[in-house]
């Protein structure tokens, strides 16, 4: 995502207004069940002049020295909504995220990890005040106790496990028929990234792993994860799915994995090309023989 967040600039009221009356200066939208596209192919976020008598501005950044910011449509008068989202449609991220372009998609994640934040953050954690937008929206602030509040961002781990050109794959009892993936879970208090995948995959499958090695991350903004990408080794021991999280979790050779990655099995899907468990998977896939 090519996008200046003006860290630096947003706290100054006069640069904002500034950007706020600038002709070139454009809003992108988003509500609880997706975000506003416009009718490109392939389509992009639906970059919209900014509704008249914005408040409390929330700016992303610096589109190529354009302002660049966000609108919670849901705060909108439905005349004004109806007015802002012509020409445009709503998709839900994960929808928007098979279709945009990968900068795109970067952008699209912030804009609903940000707006998720804003909407849940009215008041505050500590004396229970309500909040107001602070920094352009980089932050909140209490109106009672001046407490400043960030966006929070949840770490959860995902993980790779490998035994001799085997790799493990589990599955939810709510997911589709034959869909599997890599496992995964939150980092929960006090534990390192190196914990937190040794403490879910053995919840998970019964699986003592060793030396879990980072491999990439990606923002999962449902609602508002960092994705820590892992690859780590086991004995090929025979998993058994334990704390009833998982309705099965076992072993798949590599060539089930390759032919379910082109698509070619009906009994074993994948998570879709968006997502950080399929750039394991293919990197898994194509460095091993
Ligand atoms: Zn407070």
């Amino acid at each position: 995502m090519a996008l200046d967040r003006a860290s630096t600039e947003r706290a100054h009221p006069e640069w904002l207004a500034k950007r706020l009356e600038a002709p070139a200066s454009r809003a992108v939208s988003s509500s609880p069940s997706g975000v506003l596209l416009d009718a490109g192919d392939p389509p992009r976020l639906h970059r919209r002049p900014l509704p008249p008598k914005v408040d409390a501005p929330i700016l992303l950044g610096l589109d190529r020295g354009d302002a660049l910011f966000a609108v919670d449509l849901e705060a909108l008068e439905p005349a004004a909504r109806e007015r802002f989202t012509q020409g445009g449609r709503i998709a839900s991220l994960r929808d928007a995220g098979a279709v945009l372009s990968h900068p795109e998609g970067g952008l699209a994640a912030y804009l609903v990890a940000l707006l998720n934040w804003h909407r849940s953050y009215r008041f505050c954690p500590n004396c229970g005040a309500p909040t107001v937008v602070a920094q352009a929206g980089a932050s909140r602030r209490c109106t009672r106790c001046g407490t400043e509040q960030f966006p929070r961002t949840d770490p959860a781990v995902i993980v790779l496990v490998e035994n001799e050109g085997r790799v493990l794959l589990g599955r939810h009892a709510n997911w589709p028929p034959a869909q599997y993936s890599v496992l995964a879970g939150f980092v929960a208090p006090g534990e390192s990234l190196e914990e937190a995948v040794a403490r879910e995959v053995y919840e998970e499958s019964g699986i003592e792993v060793r030396d879990p090695t980072f491999v990439t991350s990606q923002p999962w903004a449902f609602p508002s994860s960092l994705m820590l990408g892992f690859q780590a080794s086991a004995e090929r021991e025979d998993p058994s799915a334990r704390d009833g999280e998982l309705e099965d979790v076992r072993w798949f050779t590599r060539r089930e994995v390759g032919d379910a990655l082109s698509g070619a099995r009906a009994d074993l899907r994948l998570p879709p090309p968006i997502s950080i468990a399929r750039l394991l998977l293919e990197r898994w896939w194509r460095t091993r023989d």
